[in-house]
Parts: C-alpha cells; sequence; structure tokens
C-alpha cells in the first residue's frame, strides 16, 4: 500500500491536551513531520509519568515546546496563540483536549455536567476563536481541526453529558467552517472510535470489565480497539494541503463502529 507523508517544515502546531493519549501522538507525529509543536496541557507529563510529549519530540530531533494551558479559561487560551507567534504563528490549531464522565441522565450533578461542558465545548469553541482571529490578524491562514468522537452521533448509556458535548463539537466545526472559509481557513473533525489511552482507562469498573469482556470492542467491524496511533494520520493528512478542498468535516476513525 502507498504512503501519504505530508510535512510540515516551518510550520508552527498547536495541540491541545498534549501530555496523553491522542493528543500526545498528534503531536508526535506533527513533530516528526517537521513542524514546531506546542504541547498544551494542564501538565507537561502522562498521568503514568512517561517523559513529556515535547521532550520526546526534541530526543528525534524536532522542535517542540510546552505552554502550560488549561482550555477552559480564554485568556490561557489567547496566552497560548500569543506564544505560538514567537515561532511565526499558528498554522494549525488542534482543539483535542477533552474529558469524560460517565452518569446517567437521571444522576447527572449540574456541576459535572458543566465541567464536562467547559473543557469539551467551552476549550473548542473558543480555542477555535482565539486561533482563527490570530490567523486573521497575521494574514496567514490555516488549520483548525477538532477532536470530535463516536459519540458526537452515536448515544451510549451513561455518556448523554459527553456525547451532548461531542454533538457540540461536530456543529462548532460544520459552523466555523462556514464562517471562516472566506478566510481561506479550513475547520475539520476527528471522530475517534474506542481508542486505548488514559481516558478509557480512567472509566467506571463497570465500563472497565466489559472492555475486558471484549464487550465494547465487538461491535468494531474492524474487530479492534483502536491506538492513538491509528488516529494520529488523520490529524496530518486534514491538516495538509492535499485536503485544501474539505472543510466541515468530521472524519470518523473508529475501525467502523459507526457503520454498525
Ligand atoms: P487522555 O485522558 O489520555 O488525554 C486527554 C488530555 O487532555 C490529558 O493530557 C489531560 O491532561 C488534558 N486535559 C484535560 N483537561 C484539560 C484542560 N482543561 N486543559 C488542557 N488540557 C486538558 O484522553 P484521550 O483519550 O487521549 O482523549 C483525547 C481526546 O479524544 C478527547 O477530546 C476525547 O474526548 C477524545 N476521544 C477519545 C476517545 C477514546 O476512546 N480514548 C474516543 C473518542 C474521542
Amino acid at each position: 500500500m502507498g504512503q501519504l507523508n505530508p510535512r510540515f517544515d516551518g510550520e508552527t502546531v498547536v495541540v491541545t491536551g498534549a501530555a496523553s493519549g491522542i493528543g500526545r501522538e498528534i503531536a508526535l507525529q506533527f513533530g516528526a513531520a517537521g513542524a514546531t509543536t506546542i504541547v498544551a496541557d494542564l501538565r507537561p507529563e502522562p498521568k503514568d509519568g512517561d517523559v513529556p510529549t515535547h521532550e520526546v519530540v526534541r530526543d528525534e530531533g524536532g522542535d517542540a515546546e510546552f505552554v502550560r494551558t488549561d482550555v477552559t479559561d480564554v485568556d490561557q487560551l489567547e496566552t497560548l496563540v500569543a506564544a505560538a507567534r514567537e515561532f511565526g504563528g499558528v498554522d494549525v490549531m488542534v482543539n483535542n483536549a477533552g474529558i469524560i464522565v460517565s452518569g446517567s441522565i437521571r444522576e447527572v450533578d449540574p456541576e459535572t455536567f458543566d465541567r464536562i461542558h467547559a473543557v469539551n465545548v467551552r476549550g473548542t469553541f473558543f480555542g477555535t476563536q482565539v486561533a482563527a482571529n490570530d490567523m486573521i490578524d497575521r494574514d496567514d491562514p490555516g488549520v483548525v481541526l477538532n477532536t470530535a468522537s463516536i459519540s458526537s452521533d452515536l448515544a451510549q448509556y451513561d455518556q448523554v453529558q459527553y456525547d451532548a458535548s461531542k454533538g457540540a463539537i461536530r456543529m462548532i466545526t460544520r459552523g466555523s467552517a462556514l464562517e471562516l472559509a472566506e478566510h481561506d481557513i479550513r475547520v475539520n473533525a476527528v471522530a475517534p472510535g474506542q481508542i486505548a489511552t488514559e481516558m478509557t482507562d480512567g472509566w467506571a469498573d463497570e465500563a472497565r470489565e466489559k472492555v475486558a469482556n471484549d464487550e465494547l470492542v465487538k461491535p468494531v467491524p474492524l474487530g479492534r480497539a483502536g491506538t492513538p496511533a491509528d488516529l494520529a494520520p488523520a490529524y496530518l493528512y486534514l491538516a495538509s494541503e492535499q485536503a485544501g478542498y474539505v472543510t466541515g468535516e468530521m472524519l470518523q476513525v473508529d475501525g467502523g463502529w459507526q457503520v454498525f
């Protein structure tokens, strides 16, 4: 099979939630493809204490910085984009940070609901806004990529508040793609399926048991849960010139789960 290997030499890519999981792999792959990679997260390293993402990129010969960022705070998002200006300005903004908290519609409390929406929805919305405004101010259009989910379309038991937040990301992607097209800024989303990360590791015991029993991966036509390495190339493709006519799209990378 052929290989699509876009290069991002001279470009600056900001990835939120890049200390661990999917965001970490996105940052590593952009770094390996020549981008100056800015890792934005609450902390620099994964929870297991592994080497911070920006240090891995540097160890492999790339350029990377860590900018401590809470995506729920718009001032911190402004600071993040300002930090990218020191490297020429953000060319690709990846709004990836996200959290999940399980709970039935009958018992979710307003504080937890707000917390999920602050990270997943507010973080994505204002991450898009500050990056797009900065690109327009610099007259240097780029790309915004959002991490949606299989849950943007599919309901799952005890995930209604998370599903709602991920459904919103799909429409943030479409709405901002529509408005920003006249500025040559493309906005797309990637929708992961079941991916093994800290997030899925932290699920409720019941869900973990289902994963252990393969119950959650059975509906995946390709027959396995995904890995961050399955996801990251979709971001590189959507950020590349080859995707120059793609905007407002949500690319499902889920082993075929959504067709089941
Ligand atoms: P993860 O927990 O491994 O990584 C999430 C990262 O986001 C962490 O490093 C965390 O510190 C960071 N983060 C959390 N709150 C933040 C905040 N307020 N500001 C900045 N950073 C913050 O999880 P993951 O599985 O890699 O998830 C990444 C994205 O993928 C999320 O948006 C998630 O909803 C989405 N997703 C994951 C799966 C999956 O199966 N793992 C499936 C669909 C979608």
